[in-house]
């Protein structure tokens, strides 16, 4: 936090550093008086007309949501909660908000009794916000597909019984399902309710809320604002305007999980490994004893096979280099190219940077060429579609702490 807020007209533009300002709030009035703290999604709001500078790269510490909000999520007498649950469709398990996921599944089991003897505990409720859907290939999919996937993909995150009010696919970019998200929201929401919204860094939270803001401005000729809300220091937003008098929507900080593998990378490596355009697939068909890399960052194996071959499809940036051959070269390719033609990491100090190497080992079972029989993914990277007939054994090889999740496949 130290280094997110500076003072009275200070701005910091550089790279990976905050940006952010001492609000001039009441402007010459208030400046007099005291100094007032706002964040820099507050002061980009007032400066920019957005909540978030494009340009701007905010470093502030975690924001502990269910610290912060979760004792105001079912209170007996007050209006209800409603959270928005934002996943991004390109890195679903990395970016899904799982901790607030729990909480709410379980802060609605706890209250669920008095629900049903009738007592007012208002449960808190949760919808599904799919981000960026235009970066799936979406003329392959099915929106139902999708759908289900993605509930279920939730349900397994929040490792609780979720009960989900709606599940919302959308691309603020397009503005595919904005305006189907803001009619449900406020009628979720009713007249009085409060909605938070969550999510991880860079899900597309702001372009989302911005976007939301601009369809509920075009219907009411009002214009977004919003107010620091006081006891969550580390910058909840009001965001006013959007869904009528007396329900209110909050704008949480992104929430940084250590668990996505872009939350160790520098800006300058994000930048290979962020997806910008609708994915494209590559695919290899490999036998046992190869490997496929994904920049210097991912490695699979195929340790064993009972059938000649399986197929692997690479769902990533395609400025992430992929490279295919023998696992008996793999130490060798790792001491000699990561960080070099195996980008990122940029530079081969940075390998050490990025923690131990570990592998996990996964066994897989298939039926069929033509459908992939599941997902391996990477978090805050992307994943491996394994498409086989026979049973496979393979070795995912990353850094430690990253998350590796098996689940059925989306594509
Ligand atoms: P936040 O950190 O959650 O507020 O995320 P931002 O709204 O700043 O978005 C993070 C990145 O994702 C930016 O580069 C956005 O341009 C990009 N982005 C946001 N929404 C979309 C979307 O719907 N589609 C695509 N393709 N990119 C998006």
């Amino acid at each position: 936090l130290k280094s997110g807020l500076l003072q009275e007209g200070q701005e910091n533009s550089r790279e990976g550093g905050a940006v952010a300002v001492v609000a001039a709030a009441a402007e010459a009035e208030a400046e007099k008086k005291s100094k007032v703290v706002v964040c820099a999604r507050c002061h980009s709001l007032r400066h920019y007309g957005h909540v978030k500078r494009p340009d701007a790269e905010v470093l502030l510490p975690d924001f502990d949501f269910v610290a912060a909000v979760g004792p105001r999520l079912a209170s007996p007498s007050g209006a209800r909660s409603l959270v928005l649950l934002l996943a991004d469709a390109s890195d679903f398990d990395g970016s899904f908000p799982r901790a607030v996921a729990r909480l709410v599944a379980v802060t609605s089991e706890a209250h669920h009794a008095d629900w049903k003897r009738g007592a007012p505990s208002n449960l808190p409720r949760a919808v599904l916000v799919v981000t960026k859907l235009d970066l799936l290939p979406t003329p392959s999919l099915s929106p139902d597909d999708v759908h289900a996937w993605a509930q279920a993909r939730a349900r397994a995150g929040a490792g609780a019984d979720l009960q989900l009010a709606g599940v919302h696919l959308v691309s603020a970019a397009r503005g595919w399902g904005v305006r189907d998200l803001l009619n449900h929201v406020r009628e979720l929401a009713g007249a009085r309710g409060k909605v938070w919204a969550v999510g991880a860094r860079n899900v597309g939270k702001s372009t989302l809320l911005n976007a939301i803001a601009r369809c509920s401005g075009a219907e009411s000729g009002q214009t977004l604002t919003e107010a620091p809300v006081p006891g969550t220091t580390l910058g909840v937003i009001r965001v006013d305007g959007v869904l009528g008098a007396q329900a209110k929507l909050f704008d949480t900080p992104g929430l940084l999980h250590g668990h996505q593998l872009t939350s160790r990378l520098t800006p300058e490596e994000q930048k290979l490994v962020q997806v910008r355009k609708e994915m494209r697939p590559r695919t290899y068909r490999i036998k046992a004893g190869q490997s496929i890399h994904i920049g210097g960052l991912v490695r699979l194996d195929v340790e064993d096979l009972t059938v000649g071959s399986i197929y692997v499809t690479v769902w990533a940036s395609p400025l992430v280099p992929l490279h295919m051959g023998k696992t008996e070269n793999a130490e060798s390719m790792m001491k000699d190219h990561f960080g070099l033609q195996l980008q990122p990491p940029i530079g081969q100090k940075r390998v050490k940077e990025l923690g131990k190497w570990v592998r996990k080992q996964f066994k897989v079972s298939g039926n069929s060429w033509d459908a992939n029989t599941m997902d391996i993914a990477i978090s805050g990277l992307g994943w491996y579609g394994i498409g086989l007939k026979g049973e496979a054994v393979l070795g995912l090889w990353t850094y430690d702490g990253v998350d590796v999740v098996p689940r059925s496949s989306l594509v």
